[in-house]
């Protein structure tokens, strides 16, 4: 049986960034560039008006101005500026040759229709004026390879002329919860029914993670149900989540089902708790194809996800194997630790009052199944195998959930 740091070391020697491809602007969001993003503008493009005024060229010393003509963003002047003229600029619109600054329209002053007195004492050169190419150059790179998209990204893209970009693709990741005894939420529960919460709480997980989420259904204890379900979820997956199945009753068929379909089995059992029976394989290296099988209580399945298939995800995401983060903590009551497994035990944060040290309190989890436990918690607290009581005040590692 692995430990839970071979389980890391494992998986990061088995899964790789998945190959980048163009993909739509739209889509980007959350994503890694695989690319250098370049401007083919400049920005602004053109010189523009910052304020709704009037344009006039300072060394036209006419009392009087007449308005030419009007010019409204995504309009362009018909013509220069004359001696004795101004023309009516709108924000965002191109400031006519021969103008060298632009006065707002609540500074001029109005002496008849489409007259207005020479706005031009006291105002500098390129007052109100947007230069062409202030933000940026055409040619600039603007966003280098790397770089996880943030709508502000895909804005700027957008501006830069952008329309899609070569980046890793976000995982389309299957969920495929496998028992007879489940229904669905807003099934009313018979005679040995539960209701199954793992479907949701993975698909919920994977969205949260920026992950396509794929809905298989429930697959049932039997071959054929089990068979097609895991089918279609490799034909349709980049990685495919079972839950259930994979310890050692005599239903538990996926680890045999998966080896039948050409899944090959990296690691079977994990020397931790919750969790032990979590099941790793390998269909396509090339393809970036794997299979998790996760333990079927629910308890389980969450910390198998946040320790093992959260990590997988981001390292096919582009970024290098990284496990989850252990923050240093300590305990703020008193914690009895029995059997031969490292526990990653459900705790709650108080405030913290001592600098950086996470305040853990060990909730009072009744194991696996006890998921109404786990959603009361903030963390896992990380505590080594073995028998023994930690007073208050124990250094332990937290997990953030
Ligand atoms: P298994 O790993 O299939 O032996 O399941 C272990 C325990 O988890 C059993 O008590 C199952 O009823 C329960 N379980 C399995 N799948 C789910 C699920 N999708 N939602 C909630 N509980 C489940
Ligand atoms: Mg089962």
């Amino acid at each position: 049986m692995l430990t839970v740091d071979e389980a890391f070391l494992t998986l990061a020697a088995h899964v790789a960034p998945a190959p980048p491809r163009d993909v739509p602007l739209g889509e980007l969001l959350g994503l890694q560039l695989a690319q250098d993003v370049a401007s083919d503008c400049d920005s602004p493009p053109f010189d523009k008006s910052v304020v709704d005024g009037y344009a006039i060229a300072l060394a036209d010393a006419s009392p009087e101005l007449a308005v030419l003509e009007q010019v409204i963003a995504g309009s362009v002047p018909s013509r220069p500026l004359a001696p004795g003229g101004t023309i009516r600029v709108m924000t965002g619109a191109p400031i006519p040759a021969g103008a060298d600054a632009v006065v707002k329209w609540e500074d001029c002053r109005e002496l008849a229709p489409e007259r207005i007195a020479n706005p031009a004492a006291g105002v500098a050169a390129g007052h109100c004026i947007l230069r062409r190419g202030t933000a940026f150059r055409r040619g600039d790179v603007l966003l280098a390879a790397g770089k996880r998209l943030t709508p502000l990204d895909l804005a700027l893209m957008a501006e830069a002329g952008c329309a899609s970009a070569s980046a890793i693709p976000r995982p389309r990741v299957g969920v495929l919860p496998t028992g007879n005894e489940l229904v669905a939420p807003g099934e009313p529960l018979g005679p040995g029914q539960i209701r199954n919460s793992n479907g949701p709480m993975l698909l919920a997980s994977l969205a949260a993670a920026g992950c396509a989420a794929v809905d298989l259904g429930v697959a049932r204890d039997d071959p054929e149900s089990l068979r097609a379900a895991i089918e279609r979820g490799l034909a349709e997956c980049q990685v495919l989540l079972v839950s259930g199945g994979v310890s050692a009753g005599v239903m538990d068929l996926v680890p045999g089902m998966l080896a039948a379909l050409g899944v090959r089995e990296v690691f079977h059992k994990l020397r931790m708790k919750p969790g032990k029976p979590l099941w790793f394989g390998v269909k396509d290296a090339a393809a970036r194809q794997y299979v998790f099988g996760l333990p079927g209580n629910p308890v389980s399945t969450l910390v198998a996800f946040r320790l093992f298939v959260s990590p997988t995800l981001a390292t096919i995401a582009g970024a290098p194997f990284a496990p989850p983060a252990r923050k240093p903590g300590a305990l703020i009551k008193s914690m009895k630790h029995r059997g031969e497994r490292p526990t990653f035990h459900p705790c709650r944060l108080a405030p913290a009052d001592k600098g950086d040290l996470l305040q853990l309190e060990p909730l009072a989890w009744q194991g696996s199944a006890d998921l109404a436990t786990l959603a009361r918690a903030d963390c896992l607290g990380a505590f080594p195998a073995g028998d023994y009581e930690l007073p208050a005040g124990s250094p332990v590692d937290a997990i953030l959930l």
